[in-house]
């Protein structure tokens, strides 16, 4: 099975590397340039984005990163991670910037503070039946989807909570907490294809 990573600078890794691992995967964590290059696919975890763009120049990783999303390299973004997806952020603090990869725009903290986490079970057409537990904590919403990406699930409200561009992929929510791994099996199978 081919080797993947799950960056681990700050954020919820060994839940993603938990999931990954039950799929069968060669898993391991990435805090450095030579260790991205000996992947063939990445998870970004939930966490703080700004912290983990911050880390991310600070291990220099940031231009590699951005280089291997524009090249192709399949990414599977969480809440945190799929801020760090998105092509452009509100609401980010000071300086925050993102990776990028995905024409959306998103809005940080969109449903309140830690308080106003809340889960539901969200239809996701793609993955069929049943849907999916899915878990929002401090999480973005995707305000705007920009012609290149494709919206894959939204609240009964409307709003957009996951998408894909390509070979990325990104959810508002937490999947690998709550025992859900259609999202990670597809990301494994965009890597194996
Ligand atoms: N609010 C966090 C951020 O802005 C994301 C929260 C999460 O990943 N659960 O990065």
């Amino acid at each position: 099975s081919p080797r993947v990573g799950v960056l681990a600078l700050q954020g919820d890794v060994r839940e993603h590397v938990r999931v990954l691992t039950g799929l069968g995967a060669e898993v391991v964590p990435v805090r450095r340039p030579e260790e991205l290059d000996r992947v063939a696919g990445i998870v970004l975890p939930g966490g703080e984005s700004s912290v983990i763009d911050k880390l991310s120049r600070i291990f220099g990783l940031r231009d590699p990163l951005r280089k291997a999303i524009a090249a192709g390299l399949p990414v599977y973004g969480t809440c945190a991670g799929m801020i760090l997806l998105a092509d452009r952020i509100v609401d980010g603090i000071e300086g925050q910037q993102t990776f990028g990869g995905i024409d959306v725009t998103v809005r940080r903290n969109a449903f309140g503070g830690q308080l106003e986490s809340f889960e539901t079970e969200l239809a996701v057409p793609v993955l069929g039946e049943p849907p999916v537990h899915s878990v929002f904590i401090r999480a973005p919403i995707v305000e705007e989807v920009g012609p290149a990406a494709e919206p894959l699930a939204t609240l009964p409200d409307g709003r957009v909570v996951a998408v894909a561009q390509g070979a990325l992929m990104a959810t508002s929510f937490h999947p690998e907490m709550s025992g859900e791994d259609r999202f990670h099996r597809r990301f494994l199978d965009i890597v194996a294809s």
